[in-house]
């Protein structure tokens, strides 16, 4: 076999048998393909597409390329949950402990941001303490005695997509359904979860700006997951604006611990909901959407998903007086409000120039070697539907830095949409895949 001849196959259209894509990966992995092969690979991938079967063998292959949590001592039904990235979405923090209080075990590897959106593992470190680290033994006990355990990737999961994906980000081949699908469900599968649920974002903040390619994008991560037997459901949601009004870190944290008492953005609140309606439904706690909804309303009213999130942060080494008392999250006190100059109604937003601004703020890292500053962000005031007048405010900014928060305003005048006429409501969920 020989790289050049497969590279010509797919260029063709043809369809690439198993053993074909192993010899791809395995000899991109050990140093036999070069870096120029691989990228003209990704490209004929990128132009002529991967059927269903090519799509599972490339994920089972990367999934297959490095460590593979066992899962299996925790008892029960274990259900990850993943979001195509979004601008404002602390979903993970709300929704791991609601779905722990009603008794479903969460085992989760979260992320870090990266560009313009936002990760759940430097959201978590806002919080004074917080270990986002444990060793895999720590991780497992948590869940075991706890029901919940959030951490950032420590093992070694799926190595050749981490590769692929660092050559996919310089040659333009990133955005193709085959490719995003089969590299985020091999973590996904190397993750040992035994369903997931997951929320793929579409409008100005997502990877996906339109309904249709966020579909296919769902669908084909359905898929790939079902042909693995794991139990898969897939929401189409909202990111045509920021989920919620903050958008940052700490100031992030600050806003999941409102929700979590049930004073948060409803939009938030309700994402949660539906999220964890499905994971209780796969999980066999519930037999219906419906119960599960009631289920998790009630966990926000009594009190016990807000406990829940005290006894994680305890687990975890962080100061769970923070649940009680927030302003122990260290939130920037320069502060820079942002006004309107017409008066009218937001008309739209732009949420991925918020998750730039707020990047250059310091909140975000435009490189992956960057360091965050926990401290700043952006608080919407402001959101598409709304009434303004002419000198309202429309956001504040969170800043450090005066020249980043010069370079944040310069972002900031292209975000809003003011016109006369109130646009209609959009949807929070726009499908559902299953
Ligand atoms: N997120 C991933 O993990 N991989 C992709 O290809 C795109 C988004």
């Amino acid at each position: 076999m020989r790289a050049y001849d497969l590279i010509l196959k797919k260029r063709e259209g043809q369809t690439l048998l198993k053993e074909e894509i192993e010899f791809m990966i395995n000899g991109f992995m050990n140093g036999e393909i070069p870096d120029y092969q691989m990228a003209a690979f990704l490209m004929t991938i990128y132009f002529k597409h991967m059927n269903a079967e090519e799509r599972y063998n490339l994920t089972e292959i990367m999934a297959r390329s490095g460590d593979t949590i066992d899962l299996s001592f925790i008892p029960g039904i274990k259900v990850d949950k993943h979001s195509t990235g979004g601008v404002g979405d602390k979903t993970t923090l709300v929704l791991a402990p609601m779905v722990a209080s009603c008794g479903l075990p969460v085992a989760k590897m979260s992320g870090r941001g990266l560009g313009h959106t936002g990760g759940t593992v430097d959201k978590l470190e806002a919080i004074p303490g917080f270990r986002t680290s444990l060793s895999e033994k720590e991780f497992i006990d948590n869940v075991k005695k706890h029901l919940i355990a959030v951490v950032g990737q420590t093992a070694n999961l799926a190595p050749a997509d981490k590769k692929i994906y660092a050559l996919r980000d310089v040659t333009a081949t990133v955005d193709e359904i085959s490719l995003i699908s089969s590299s985020i469900m091999s973590k996904k599968l190397s993750a040992g979860a035994d369903g997931i649920v997951l929320d793929v974002k579409v409008g100005s903040g997502a990877f996906m700006k339109e309904i249709g390619a966020a579909t296919d994008l769902a669908r084909a991560m359905v898929d790939i997951g079902k042909r693995h037997g794991k139990k898969m459901v897939a929401l189409i949601t909202d990111m045509d604006k920021p989920l919620g009004y903050t958008v940052g870190n700490a100031i992030e944290v600050e806003e999941a611990i409102e929700t979590l008492k049930g004073k948060g953005p409803k939009d938030l609140e309700r994402l949660c909901v539906e999220l964890g309606a499905q994971m209780l439904k796969i999980g066999q706690i519930t037999d219906t959407l419906d119960s599960g909804r009631k289920m998790l309303e009630d966990s926000i009213k009594n009190g016990t998903a807000l406990k829940k999130m005290k006894e994680m942060i305890e687990a975890q080494g962080g100061n769970s007086k923070v649940v009680d008392d927030p302003s122990i999250l260290n939130i920037s006190d320069k502060k820079s409000d942002f006004k309107s100059s017409k008066s009218g109604y937001i008309h739209s937003m732009n949420a991925e120039k918020v998750g730039i601004a707020s990047m250059k703020l310091g909140a975000g890292r435009e490189k992956k070697e960057d360091i965050i500053d926990l401290s700043v962000g952006i608080r919407l005031v402001k959101k598409t539907g709304d009434p303004v007048k002419a000198g309202d405010t429309l956001c504040t900014l969170y800043y450090q830095s005066e020249k980043k928060l010069n370079e944040s305003i310069e972002i900031i005048k292209d975000v809003y949409e003011i016109s006369d006429v109130k646009p209609k409501n959009v949807e929070m969920i726009h499908g559902v895949i299953e």
